[in-house]
């Protein structure tokens, strides 16, 4: 029997040896001639001149065996529409798509802007790009007009794919004014806009703009359209990271690099079958979305539950009786989901029938443990919590059960995934820290198959944002903290940057600091990320004024507040408004100017800030808590 040390062993030291034999689980049209090229650090190249493609191994592949089982199942609760559809009928769906899209003049190599919420039709328009060799970006469906502009002028589509309207938790999210107002923002002109009509806002689809889908689907009803061949390299999609520092990073992703490592990581990782159903409440705009509702699965034969809608709504027993109903045995989504979860009614899980559920996979934010002991208590099932980024596209920490059943340890997502050589960094010497020392989570040159190849139209800031942060070293940095023990177990220890987790949404505190300092009244503001027992965590906004006095007139404080919550929903979306807001007189800062936002967290999470020399100010930092004291 092989071991989880053995085989990771050989994939750090024989990788062309490891992943030439993973690369075997996907169909290649052309086989590949050198499986690594490792020649131009830090880019690497797998499976060089392999012809492949992701819609073809996600779809045509099991036309064969399976075009009979479920590929999708489609659940929306917030309009109550159920569909499922066999590998035959997605293959189908997908084609009509390819064909839209063919006809409007899509062809590969071009950007395809996904805006759209939880519908299939999603799905078919990732897979249709991926056919016509065409790079999707997708943007999560909650992002206002701003953050929609910025991505439309980085990735530069050639068309823009949406629909009338989102839905979440019963209210309707129109977005072709959305879709608007960020198409006149933006300075690249989208040249074409493709419309779902799903009949919840229809006096929107008047604007001059739009191409509405389903009479072209009527066209093309019975299209066939051909895999595009693409080399291994070329480019399957573009995902925007959240974006700590403004510019949102767009990660660039290959086609047969990705493929294998979500081949690999079904069976190492989440030992799925062919056959087996796998249920991802996730959004196809984050990562997880991609990787393990779309392709993952589908590669891999296996039938994706699609899901619209909250974990409470009907009501808080809705995922586990969908669990019941499909016999689903994967189960994928967050830890903010199970926190929401634990506070519903006990009998709702209890009265489904669960028996057809192995395991359930948490990624995405710390798993803590009372969230970890509740749920697994509850289940009585494994819960694997994973570590990963939108860089990797896949686990680079778990416990591999398809390798070795190695023993969960409280507290950490488990030991590296195969072919990620990690490590854990002093941030000041760029060592190798021993185990139990605290360090940066480092990955060695190359990345594996499936992860980032580059930023999008910016090797250069691949170069310098992810290889140059660690000192001394060429490394790939994550920006977490972690610690490692003896028997290779990390934990997760927190980021190094200042990206907040709000109900299982990732927000910038420093794109909420830029929109709050929009407002003329603000002259500096320090946002931070607070623990909350449901959301995972609640911005708080220290604000000093460029005119504090202000403060002292009647009324003043409740009508800045309301002004500075708007500004922020006008600019990132409600999802980003500080949950409160603090005027302060100054800001606790380094000596280099810094916010100083940890120790600003800490006093909002009343624990002390801890060891702070660097503070110019100490004055400020009694400000901040007097000010979270007066509750203002
Ligand atoms: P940006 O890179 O723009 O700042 P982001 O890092 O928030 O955005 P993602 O790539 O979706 O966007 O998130 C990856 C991060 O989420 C990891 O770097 C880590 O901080 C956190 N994370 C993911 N999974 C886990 C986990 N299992 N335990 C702890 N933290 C996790
Ligand atoms: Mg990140």
């Amino acid at each position: 029997m092989t071991t989880y040390r053995e085989e990771f062993r050989r994939s750090i030291e024989a990788p062309e040896a490891f992943w030439g034999e993973q690369a075997r689980r996907i169909h290649w049209e052309t086989p590949f001639e050198k499986v690594l090229d490792d020649s131009r650090p830090p880019f690497a190249r797998w499976f060089v001149g392999g012809r492949t493609n992701l819609c073809y191994n996600a779809v045509d592949r099991h036309l064969a065996s399976r075009a009979q089982q479920d590929a999708l199942i489609y659940v929306s609760t917030e309009t109550g529409i159920e569909r499922r559809y066999t590998y035959a009928e997605l293959h189908a769906e997908v084609n009509r798509m390819a064909a839209v899209m063919r006809s409007l003049h899509v062809k590969k190599g071009d950007r395809v802007l996904i805006y759209l919420p939880m519908i299939a039709e999603a799905l078919f328009a990732m897979l249709a790009c991926a056919r016509l060799g065409a790079i999707h970006s997708v943007v999560f469906g909650g992002f206002a007009a701003p953050n929609l502009a910025a991505r439309i002028d980085d990735a530069k589509p050639a068309l823009i794919i949406t629909a009338d309207a989102g839905a979440r938790a019963g209210k309707v999210i129109d977005y072709t004014p959305l879709v608007d107002e960020a198409l006149s923002r933006a300075e690249y002109k989208v040249p074409q806009v493709l419309l779902i009509d799903r009949q919840l806002a229809p006096e929107r689809l008047q604007a001059p703009y739009l191409i509405a889908y389903e009479p072209l689907r009527e066209q093309f009803f019975d299209a066939c359209v051909q895999c595009e061949w693409l080399e291994s390299n070329e480019p399957s999609y573009v995902l925007y990271t959240s974006g700590t520092t403004g510019r949102p990073k767009g990660v660039q992703r290959d086609v047969g690099g990705y493929a294998v490592a979500l081949a690999a990581s079904m069976e190492h990782i989440f030992q799925g079958a062919a056959g087996d159903v796998m249920f991802t409440p996730s959004d196809i705009g984050w990562v997880v979305g991609h990787s393990y509702i779309i392709y993952a699965p589908l590669i891999a034969g296996l039938t994706t539950v699609m899901y619209e809608g909250t974990p409470v709504r009907p009501d808080g027993g809705v995922w586990w009786r969908l669990v019941e109903q499909y016999r689903i045995n994967l189960m994928f989504t967050a830890p903010t989901a199970i926190r929401v979860l634990k506070k519903q009614d006990p009998q709702l899980m209890q009265q489904a029938d669960l028996s057809s559920l192995r395991t359930l996979f948490l990624a995405g934010e710390p798993l803590d443990e009372p969230t970890a002991q509740w749920i697994q208590g509850a289940l009585r099932k494994p819960v694997v919590d994973n570590y990963w980024q939108t860089e990797t596209g896949w686990p680079m920490i778990a416990i591999p059960h398809g390798i070795e059943d190695l023993p969960p340890k409280l507290g950490s997502p488990g030991v590296p995934s195969m072919g990620f050589n990690l490590s854990l960094r002093d941030e000041q010497t760029g060592d190798i820290c021993a185990p139990g020392e605290k360090g940066v989570i480092a990955l060695g040159y190359p990345l594996p198959p499936g992860c980032m190849q580059t930023v999008w139209g910016d090797d250069r800031r691949f170069v310098d944002t992810y290889w140059k942060s660690v000192p001394n070293q060429q490394v790939y940095s994550t920006f977490d903290w972690g610690v490692q023990d003896d028997d290779g177990y990390v934990s997760i220890l927190g980021r190094t940057d200042d990206v907040i987790n709000v109900a299982g949404h990732r927000l910038g505190t420093r794109e909420i600091e830029e929109a709050l300092s929009s407002h003329p009244a603000v002259a500096e503001v320090a946002v931070v990320g607070v623990a909350d027992a449901v959301k995972g965590q609640a911005a708080f906004a220290f604000v000093v004024l460029r005119d504090a006095d202000r403060l002292n007139a009647p009324g003043v404080r409740e009508g800045l507040e309301a002004e500075l919550a708007h500004t922020v929903d006008t600019q990132l979306g409600a999802i980003a408004r500080p949950a409160r807001v603090h005027f302060v007189s100054m800001l606790p800062k380094t000596r280099s100017g810094k916010l100083l936002r940890r120790a600003i967290a800490a006093l909002a999470e009343g624990r002390e800030p801890g060891d702070l020399p660097t503070i110019e100010d100490i004055g400020a930092l009694q400000q901040v808590k007097a000010a979270l004291g007066a509750g203002g």
